[in-house]
């Protein structure tokens, strides 16, 4: 649950710290659609690269292509098979391509595949087709019979009777999580984590196994699907000879060349710890693996690749697949690194009850890294910080590795420049400019505090079980790593370590921050719809308590301007007051598990929207045209051999477009049968 996804389209501004030497003319733009831009990134520094290292993130973005399938069949029973059938459609169409029904289903596509499956990536909500079903009938009974992705033994007509409803009818599988604690969340969850099985069920079943003394306890669930097989709750696990064999066999073929070229031998043992993963799915072998991993600080060339995050689980156990494959980014890194070496301290100073401070904080290594593949659930959409393992009693004893991919943040900060989002939502002018000197640098570091030190910081008191917050749980982690953050961002600290030149800097993403959560993030909410996904809400709830809080003195209001809203902080110091109060709080529920408490504040302030101002933010979003959400394409890797077969080179190209990619990725890379 580690991971930071941007909040807003960041505006133009100045980089304050750029890393690397970037393409002046790099195009960053590729495709819109619906609510939806794809935007390219550059990998500053690839060419340069020792050939050891080129190869070994030549076959990572292998292992990474290779578990494409995972995710799309863990989103949904049928995705694969619908993927196959719109994309032949797509690719066999003779009819007039301009036609309204063409385009409507060109528009859904490109959805589909942005959301890996039927569901929005962000919203979990299922896409609604513009196109006639009438159209879509004819479509599929003009293809080639043989090249149907029918199940075994399954006639066209049967295909047809399960897929149109989970097509057309926004009834069936409307929802992709749902986190609502009124309901049974496993079973209203569209999801392909848990099959015929209630949520008091899975409770049980993982409560049989749970055991409370256990200090040092495997992440169950992580890598399963549970299901009732002949009236009995059982574990279908992911690894070769299980569930997603084929994707794993392939992941596992490449992971190996990786291994060969490895950066060094604490590099070669992880990476053999995880194949020896893959083939048993043994969890306790992964924790080995996170452990190796998370001690390896030495390695430039880094990956994950794995089932890790567990937001797409209503019940947050399930890992969905994802593959992030990078380099590290030296110069930049000293930045990170200034943060972790001072770890203790902010542990020693944090405004919670010292009963929930860590008193050891270990190992907290960051890094600033530049992604040079991005897979799985981090594609297209993907978090500009990691910060993993996710198992805690790791965490605590191992410590953790934090990154940042400035890469992709510089990608969302060029490919924002000059679009009216500033003169729009910011109250005034020095609020404008203090954005465009300080956003950039204070974002990165915002980034960098929330997965460094907000995340690795705190414990649990003895006994606390780690789910107790269940539904809640990813939200109040978040932000409690968010509080963590701004709380230090306007700490001396950052100034006296060198990260930051002026004390007012961090008025910069205090402002964005909380204009973010009261306003401008609804822009990502349909009318009518409450705040669904955990960060969303987490900055919601963050920024709309401390509004609450400023009743009496006035810290933080929002006010009318020309008959539009705006957010108006009047003393940044009593903001930074009530976000330490906040933080001492949610550590308290999160230490002593207090469900109570958590689900009060989450419902209190983070999920209901005033549908008047949210009325007025997309109005004014719509007439800037600037799209909700964004996510990469990836470049592509070709690999130069000699005539004995060995790579001596590899290039990196800019030239597909989000189509191409798509394609060229359902044509290489459908690894998994559709069964
Ligand atoms: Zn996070």
């Amino acid at each position: 649950m580690k991971k930071i996804i941007p909040g807003i389209a960041l505006s133009a501004m100045t980089i304050f710290s750029a890393s690397a030497v970037q393409d002046p003319n790099f195009n960053y733009h590729v495709d819109n659609f619906a609510d939806i831009e794809v935007l390219r990134y550059e990998v500053p520094g690839f060419a340069n690269l020792p050939l050891n290292q080129k190869q070994m993130l030549y076959y990572l973005t292998q292992a990474a292509q290779a578990g494409r399938d995972i995710i799309w069949d863990q989103n949904g029973r049928h995705n694969l098979q619908i993927r196959h059938l719109l994309e032949n459609i797509y690719t066999s169409y003779k009819g007039d391509k301009d036609s309204k029904d063409f385009k409507a289903f060109e528009k859904y596509l490109k959805q589909v595949w942005f959301g890996n499956g039927l569901h929005h990536h962000y919203s979990n909500d299922k896409y609604a087709p513009e196109f006639s079903q009438d159209f879509f009938v004819a479509q599929v009974n003009a293809l080639d019979p043989a090249t149907l992705p029918l199940l075994e033994g399954q006639t066209k007509d049967e295909m047809m009777a399960v897929l149109l409803p989970v097509i057309f009818d926004p009834t069936v599988m409307a929802k992709k999580v749902n986190q609502d604690g009124s309901q049974d969340v496993i079973a209203t969850s569209a999801g392909n984590l848990y099959d015929g099985v209630t949520q008091a069920e899975v409770e049980e079943y993982y409560n049989a196994l749970k055991n409370p003394a256990d200090a040092t306890p495997i992440s169950y669930g992580l890598n399963s699907k549970v299901v009732k097989k002949d009236g009995k709750i059982t574990e279908l696990h992911y690894n070769v000879d299980g569930l997603y064999g084929p994707a794993i066999a392939k992941i596992i073929y490449w992971l190996d060349k990786a291994k060969q070229v490895a950066d060094n031998d604490a590099q070669k043992e992880y990476i053999t710890k995880l194949i020896d993963f893959y083939i048993t799915g043994d969890l306790r072998l992964f924790d080995e693996y996170s452990i190796l991993w998370a001690e390896d600080t030495a390695s430039d060339v880094d990956f994950v690749n794995g089932f890790i995050e567990s937001y797409n689980d209503p019940l947050g156990m399930t890992g969905s697949w994802e593959s992030y494959v990078n380099f590290k980014d030296v110069p930049s890194s000293k930045r990170t690194e200034a943060i972790a070496s001072n770890a203790q301290w902010f542990e020693d100073h944090s405004p919670v009850d010292p009963r929930f401070r860590k008193p050891n904080v270990k190992g907290v290594s960051a890094k600033v890294i530049t992604a040079a593949m991005l897979a799985g659930d981090a594609f297209p959409a993907c978090a500009i910080g990691i910060n993993l393992p996710n198992s805690a009693w790791i965490r605590a004893a191992h410590g953790s590795k934090s990154v940042t991919l400035e890469n992709i943040t510089e990608a969302y900060a060029e490919a924002s420049k000059g679009n009216g989002f500033n003169e729009e939502f910011v109250i005034d002018k020095a609020t404008s400019d203090l954005l465009d000197k300080y956003l950039y640098i204070t974002d990165m570091l915002h980034t960098d505090l929330h997965e460094c030190l907000g995340h690795a910081s705190g414990q649990l008191l003895p006994g606390v079980d780690p789910d107790a917050l269940k539904e809640n749980g990813a939200t109040l982690e978040e932000a409690r790593a968010d509080l963590f953050a701004l709380y230090y961002l306007a700490d001396p600290k950052l100034l006296e370590i060198g990260v930051l030149d002026n004390p007012d800097a961090y008025k910069a993403e205090y402002y964005k921050y909380m204009m973010n959560g009261l306003m401008t993030q609804l822009n990502r909410i349909e009318p009518g719809k409450d705040v669904e996904e955990a960060h969303m809400r987490n900055r919601q709830l963050i920024a709309a308590w401390v509004l609450d809080h400023s009743k009496k003195n006035k810290a933080m209001e929002v006010v009318k301007k020309n008959g539009k809203t705006f957010v108006k902080i009047n003393d940044y110091a009593k903001v930074r007051e009530l976000i330490g109060q906040l933080l001492g709080e949610i550590q308290r529920i999160k230490s002593e598990g207090d469900y109570e408490a958590g689900n009060k504040l989450v419902q209190k302030y983070g999920v209901k929207v005033d549908p008047k101002l949210h009325k007025e933010i997309l109005d004014r979003y719509a007439g800037l045209n600037i799209p909700p959400y964004r996510g990469f394409i990836n470049p592509e890797y070709v690999a130069v051999y000699d005539d004995n077969g060995n790579i001596i080179d590899v290039k990196i190209e800019y030239t597909e477009d989000y189509t191409d990619q798509m394609l060229r990725l359902g044509r290489d890379w459908s690894v998994l049968p559709v069964e």
